[in-house]
C-alpha cells in the first residue's frame, strides 16, 4: 500500500514519525511525500498548544475530504492528539480509521494490517511501562544529523504543562541501548551530529538509575567514532549541576551550545510555574556556563503572560534577557491549558498584554541575536552542509546553529561541498537571522 506520513510538531514527535516508517517500510508498504498519491494517510498530530491542535485537526479534516472525495481508502491520527482527545476524535471524525497513541508507535504495522482487516483501531494506552528499543528509523532530516531521543515523558509537572498527562512519567532508554541506537546511527546513515533530546534532557537517568546519567552518556557517546557533534537540547535548569558542567566542558565532541529553556526569571513566577529553582539559581548557573564553556552559545525559551505576572515581573524577564545575551531566544504567550493546575489560577493575563509582552520581548532578542551573528563575522567554523540551494550556494549550520529552531549558514563554494559532510567556511555576512560565509579551499581545512 501506499502511505504517507505527515508530521507535526516538536522534534520529539518527529522521531515517533520516523520510528513508524520504519516499521510500515519493513512491512513492505511504499512511502510516499505526497498525500494525493497515498492509499493510508498518517497525521503524527502534536496537542501541546491550541495553534498545534488546531493545526492537527486542519490536516486531519484536508486528509479526510481526501477521503470522501474517494482518493484516499485510510486515514490514521497518530500522536499526542490522538492520545489526549481520543474520545473526541472518535466521535467527531468517523472517517478516522485508527487512532494511535504514543505508546504504539511501534505497533504501526499490525494496526495498518488490523484497518485492511475492516476494523476500526484503537490504540491508545494510558503512556508509561518501560521504553522499548525503537528498532530503526527512516530518517527524515537532512543528511548527517540525526535526532537522539533519550527519554519519554517528564516528572517535573510545571503548572503550565499538560504534557506529564499526555506523555506519561519520565521514562529514560536504557544508556546500552542508546549507545547502540546512536552508533548505528553513524555507522550506517553517516551521521556526524547527534542532537540529543527528551521533554527534560538534563533528568535522563533518574527513573532508571536513580541518578542523572546524562554525563555518563556523554562518555558514552564521545567515545563512537566518526561522531563529530553532540548537542544538547531541552535542559531544564533545576537539573543542570556541575557535573554535567564539567561533562560538557571536557567532551570535545559536546558543542559549547546549550538549550537551557528558563521559561522565567522573576522568583513569584518561577514558583507559582513550579520550576523547582529561584532566580539566584539561574543567575548562578548562566555565569558559572558562560565561565567554563568557551564560545558558549545559549539557547532559551520564555513565556509571557503567566497568572499573576504584573509589569515588575517582565521587566525582570527583560533585564534578565538582555543582561545574559541568549544567542537564541523562542518566547510564547502562555495558554490555558485543560488539566493544569495554572488553568484555574488567579489573575490570568489579558491576551492583548501577553501579545505586547511576547512581541517586546522578541523585539529586544531580534537585537541581542543580530549582534551575536554580527560577532561572528570574520570568524572560521566547521559547518554542518545539509543542502544545495543554488551552483555554488550551499546551505548549513554551524555549532553555533540548532537544527530547526535557530538561522542557518549558507555557504558559497566555487567546489562541490558533499551533503551530510563539515566543510570550514570564513563567516563574511550576516541575513536576518543566518550566517552568510565562503567555503575555505581544501588544503586549508
Ligand atoms: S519540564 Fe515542565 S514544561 Fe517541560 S515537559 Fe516537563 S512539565 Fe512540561
Amino acid at each position: 500500500m501506499n502511505i504517507g506520513l505527515i508530521s507535526l510538531g516538536c522534534c520529539k514527535n518527529r522521531v515517533d514519525s520516523e520510528v513508524m516508517l520504519y516499521r510500515l517500510k519493513k512491512a513492505g508498504h511504499r512511502l510516499v511525500s505526497q498525500p494525493e498519491k497515498a492509499d493510508l494517510i498518517i497525521v503524527n498530530t502534536c496537542a501541546f498548544i491550541e495553534d498545534a491542535r488546531q493545526e492537527a485537526i486542519d490536516k486531519l479534516l484536508a486528509a479526510g475530504q481526501l477521503k470522501s472525495g474517494g482518493q484516499l481508502k485510510y486515514l490514521v491520527a497518530a500522536g499526542c492528539l490522538a492520545q489526549r482527545y481520543n474520545k473526541y476524535l472518535l466521535e467527531e471524525m468517523p472517517e478516522l480509521d485508527a487512532l494511535v497513541g504514543i505508546s504504539h508507535c511501534d505497533e504501526i504495522d499490525k494496526i495498518v494490517e488490523q484497518i485492511q482487516a475492516g476494523q476500526r483501531v484503537i490504540a491508545c494506552r494510558e503512556a508509561g511501562g518501560e521504553s522499548r528499543p525503537s528498532g530503526g528509523r527512516v530518517l527524515t532530516t537532512p543528511k548527517g544529523m540525526a535526532y537522539l531521543r533519550i527519554a519519554d515523558g517528564c516528572d517535573n509537572h510545571c503548572t503550565y504543562c499538560a504534557i506529564p498527562g499526555i506523555r506519561g512519567a519520565l521514562r529514560s532508554k536504557p544508556l546500552p541501548q542508546l549507545i547502540q541506537e546512536a552508533s548505528r546511527l553513524v555507522a550506517r546513515e553517516q551521521i556526524r551530529e547527534l542532537v540529543v533530546i527528551a521533554q527534560d534532557t538534563a533528568a535522563y537517568g533518574m527513573d532508571l538509575y536513580a541518578e542523572k546519567a546524562l554525563p555518563a552518556l556523554l562518555d558514552g557517546l564521545q567515545n563512537i567514532e566518526g561522531l563529530e557533534w553532540i548537542r544538547l537540547m531541552y535542559l531544564h535548569p533545576a537539573h543542570m549541576d556541575e557535573t554535567l558542567i564539567e561533562a560538557v566542558a571536557s567532551h570535545d565532541k559536546v558543542l559549547p551550545y546549550l538549550d537551557v529553556p528558563v521559561q522565567h526569571v522573576s522568583d513569584r513566577v518561577l514558583s507559582a510555574m513550579n520550576r523547582r529553582h529561584d532566580s539566584l539559581h539561574l543567575l548562578n548557573l548562566m555565569a558559572r556556563l558562560k565561565e567554563r564553556l568557551p564560545g558558549l552559545v545559549l539557547r532559551t525559551t520564555v513565556m509571557t503572560g503567566f497568572p499573576g505576572e504584573s509589569e515588575d515581573d517582565f521587566k525582570l524577564l527583560s533585564d534578565f534577557v538582555a543582561e545574559t545575551g541568549f544567542d537564541w531566544l523562542g518566547a510564547f504567550c502562555y495558554n490555558p491549558e485543560e488539566g493544569t493546575a495554572a488553568a484555574s489560577m488567579p489573575d490570568q493575563v489579558p491576551d492583548e498584554v501577553k501579545a505586547e509582552r511576547l512581541d517586546s520581548v522578541m523585539k529586544l532578542q531580534k537585537r541581542i541575536t543580530r549582534g551575536k551573528n554580527i560577532a561572528r563575522i570574520g570568524s572560521r567554523h566547521k559547518v554542518l552542509i545539509t543542502a544545495k540551494v543554488a551552483s555554488q550556494l550551499y546551505m548549513g549550520r554551524g555549532y553555533y546553529q540548532a537544527p530547526e529552531v535557530d538561522g542557518i549558514t549558507m555557504v558559497r563554494s566555487t567546489r562541490t561541498l558533499p551533503l551530510g559532510q563539515f566543510a570550514k567556511a570564513e563567516l563574511k555576512a550576516v541575513k536576518n537571522y543566518d550566517m552568510i560565509g565562503e567555503a575555505e579551499d581544501e588544503s586549508s581545512q
